[in-house]
């Protein structure tokens, strides 16, 4: 495996907090307003986690949330790891992120996430959201110099608005388009009913991209492929990515679609982290779990309610 010959991760996905000021329908990390996980790492511990980060000699950092930039100390990360030599790429809903939080640091990209390209629909994925704040942000991080990526996730609700979406990271100077089949994660997991598109409207989806992405090449990058949770699982298997992702408290989880947590920080210095993550790829429970992903997407449903490696000794039941 890739990640045997790496003497670090190749990347630290960091969520900084649970709590987020919107509620959106399709969330994969169960966020909403007051929802910050008991237990998040304070400002002390942060600072210091950001500092072994560096000094691990990790090259790059996304810090995501829910919304990062409500946690306090959300610029103090940032420059820690900035300082220590880490690039960054930070993610937002835009609703009121204040870019300047970011100047002189290394920043690789800002990514907005773009759920409509109408206000009535961009509202009714993101309840408490104004599609405005979020186009204003975008335009924010071009003005400040910085590189956009817009992402989107498509439910019953926006997946029709995709193509105009396409065209206002266009417009915004977005340099990447990600998105991909809709994750049953989270709220999105509880709401499924709801939000997933039919197997039509996908392949419509799916075309569109496709056609798109030709159009664009050199102009727009669209990021889709693995577009499935099932082919994601397959990809991962084969090749675990060198990235650690690391929960608001401080535990180190396998893997997004999976329930697995390997490692905590708040008990052990996070240089042992990594060979935590690269040994749970070698247990049986968690490449029977990938097996179970890329054969039913269905079993990601209850990944966010999280169970550590070490604490169990048997296989989690399958989700019905
Ligand atoms: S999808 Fe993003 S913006 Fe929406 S609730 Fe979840 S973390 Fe917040």
């Amino acid at each position: 495996m890739r990640i045997d010959s790496l003497s670090a991760p190749a990347m630290v996905a960091w969520q900084l907090t649970r709590d987020c000021n919107l509620a959106c329908l399709h969330c994969c990390t169960d966020s909403a307003p007051g929802r910050a996980l008991p237990g998040e790492l304070p400002r002390e511990r942060a600072l210091s986690l950001a500092r072994e980060i560096a000094e691990a000699g990790v090259p790059y950092a996304l810090i995501a949330g829910g919304e990062p930039s409500l946690v306090s100390h959300f610029g103090e990360v940032c420059a820690a790891l900035s300082q220590g030599g880490v690039w960054l790429k930070v993610e937002t809903n835009g609703q009121s992120f204040d870019v300047s939080a970011l100047r002189g640091l290394r920043v690789r990209s800002v990514q907005v996430s773009l759920d409509g390209a109408t206000r009535r629909v961009y509202a009714r994925q993101r309840p408490g959201g104004d599609l405005e704040k979020a186009l204003a942000c975008g335009r924010a991080v071009r003005a400040a110099g910085l590189p956009l990526e817009i992402t989107f996730a498509p439910t019953l609700l926006n997946i029709d608005e995709a193509g105009a979406v396409i065209d206002l990271a266009l417009e915004l100077g977005a340099f990447r388009f990600n998105t991909g089949r809709l994750m049953r994660l989270g709220t999105a997991a509880k709401l499924w009913q709801r939000l997933e598109p039919s197997q039509e409207r996908y392949e419509r989806f799916l075309a569109l991209l496709e056609r798109r992405e030709r159009e664009l090449a050199g102009r727009l990058e669209l990021c889709f492929r693995p577009f499935s949770l099932p082919e994601d699982a397959r990809a991962l298997r084969r090749e675990p990515p060198g990235t650690l992702l690391i929960l608001p408290d401080g535990r180190v989880k396998v893997a997004a679609p999976l329930p697995y947590t390997c490692f905590d920080v708040t008990k052990r210095p996070f240089l042992e982290a990594w060979d935590a993550y690269r040994k749970s790829f070698g247990d049986p429970r968690v490449l029977r779990a990938f097996e179970r992903l890329a054969a039913d997407p269905a079993s990601s449903a209850k990944a966010n309610e999280w169970v550590d490696l070490e604490s169990v000794a048997f296989d989690l039941p399958a989700v019905v």
